[in-house]
């Protein structure tokens, strides 16, 4: 399978050489050549685990991968369970989030270092990675190439502007992963990520790469979740095409379930959630896109102004507003509505929702018409990672899981840095690389 870029399908390239470039040279991303049909055994599947479906999907996708290193790296990559669990009668969460940074993105960032690795072992290569971030990206990255072979991994992070638990989860780890606190804000971060990645002098000397969340080789895997949801629901003996609402903020998430729709799986519809940063929804509403600065609201990984992924979309439906705006329907949600929906689920069923599960949930009663269609919601974070939203909707404090509370408790390893390009080159070159 080739994969293209979504400015340029004549533009074809292996899976190797998009995962390493990230962005295709026209600036485009890369997308699919064409989509693998699955076979109805797998889609009819009564039995069938998360790592035999994984594999399944992604070897459609990745023929050229020999069948037992495909197989080893989703073995490693799907480590975690992630069960569909009904919440009111006909709406289930698909809970992604039971990886090691309790959020969904851990699905991709594994999937992305374990074939990073491959790929480099391979070649008898290594790599740097550099990621700049604003919270919940850094510290997926950091676990997901943590100790993994030929990859060292330089996050850097705006000091005292993300959360302790955050910068906590970053900065305990050492061996390959290397914290850097820049004494200025996202920006800085970024551009300095930027400057490295052309700059000259270091590029003689280093492999440099990045890991953001545009690559193709996170997108791939999240298919597998959503479709995981489904076979679920199937496995249930619900035989009806459900609706899927995605939280979205980018719209990998939701880039990747109209993925699951086209090898094969029924979908009823889709359902585009976000918060304030209503972009798509006024997009699909409108026909108009008009990205704007991002507004800061209690899911504040959605807090985007302009999705990278609204590239994808409109390649997926060949810029054909009619088919997108059929297909998908979105819907915003406020803080207060968010907040809202934490409330009423907890006294209904005592289920705690964070805040970006609750974006899902209340999109998903707002846009479906009849009742007897199941839904399933992708919850995305672990209430735990929010204790402030969960405060201030149910007044009390949520219990830390163990695997949070290891990391609080751990030393901070990070080296602190002005925003400066000649300081940060001199750290790159002098640092050795760690053996991992
Ligand atoms: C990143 C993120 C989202 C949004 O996913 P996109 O692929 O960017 O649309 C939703 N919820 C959580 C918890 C996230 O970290």
């Amino acid at each position: 399978m080739k994969f293209i870029s979504t400015r340029d399908v004549t533009y074809q390239q292996d899976f190797e050489t998009a995962l390493f470039h990230g962005l295709a040279p026209d600036g485009g991303l890369y997308i699919p050549s064409e989509f693998p049909h699955l076979s109805t055994d797998i889609l009819q599947a009564k039995e069938i685990t998360l790592p035999q479906l994984g594999y399944a999907i992604m070897a459609a996708f990745l023929a050229e991968i020999p069948d037992t290193d495909l197989q080893r790296i989703i073995n490693n990559a799907l480590n975690f369970a992630i069960p569909l669990v009904p919440l009111y009668d006909n709406l289930f969460l698909l809970e992604v989030f039971h990886g090691p940074t309790l959020a969904f993105k851990d699905v991709g960032a594994r999937f992305m270092a374990n074939m990073l690795s491959y790929f480099l072992l391979k070649k008898q290569a290594r790599v740097s990675i550099l990621v700049a971030t604003s919270g919940d990206t850094g510290s997926a990255i950091a676990h997901a190439f943590h100790r993994i072979p030929a990859v060292d991994v330089y996050i850097l992070y705006p000091s005292k502007k993300i959360t302790r638990l955050q910068e906590q989860q970053m900065t305990t780890l050492g061996d390959n992963i290397h914290a850097i606190e820049i004494l200025g804000t996202f920006d800085d971060c970024q551009k300095l990520v930027k400057s490295a990645l052309l700059d000259t002098a270091l590029k003689e000397k280093k492999s440099l790469s990045t890991a953001n969340s545009i690559n193709i080789s996170r997108l791939l895997p999240q298919i597998i979740y959503h479709s995981f949801g489904m076979v679920q629901l199937k496995q249930m003996g619900n035989d009806l095409a459900p609706l899927l609402s995605v939280p979205s903020g980018n719209f990998g998430n939701l880039t990747s379930a109209l993925y699951a729709e086209r090898i094969g799986f029924p979908v009823k519809h889709i359902i585009a959630a976000t918060n304030a940063n209503a972009i798509v929804p006024h997009y699909l509403k409108t026909g108009v896109f008009t990205p704007s600065p991002s507004k800061q609201t209690f899911s504040n990984a959605m807090d985007v102004g302009n999705p990278s992924n609204f590239e994808r979309l409109l390649a997926f439906y060949h810029n054909d507003y009619q088919q997108i705006s059929t297909a998908i329907t979105g819907v915003s949600i406020s803080d207060d509505a968010t907040l809202a929906e934490i409330q009423t689920t907890y006294k209904k069923t005592g289920y705690i929702l964070d805040p970006h599960a609750a974006v899902g949930v209340a999109a998903a009663k707002l846009a479906s018409q009849n009742k007897t269609d199941p839904i399933i919601v992708t919850a995305t974070a672990h209430p735990a990672k929010f204790p402030e939203v969960i405060r201030r909707a149910l007044q009390f404090d949520i219990d830390i899981p163990e695997s949070l509370q290891a990391a609080m408790d751990k030393p901070k390893q990070a080296i602190l840095m002005e925003p400066n390009m000649d300081t940060f080159r001199q750290l790159l070159l002098n640092k050795s690389d760690v053996r991992a």
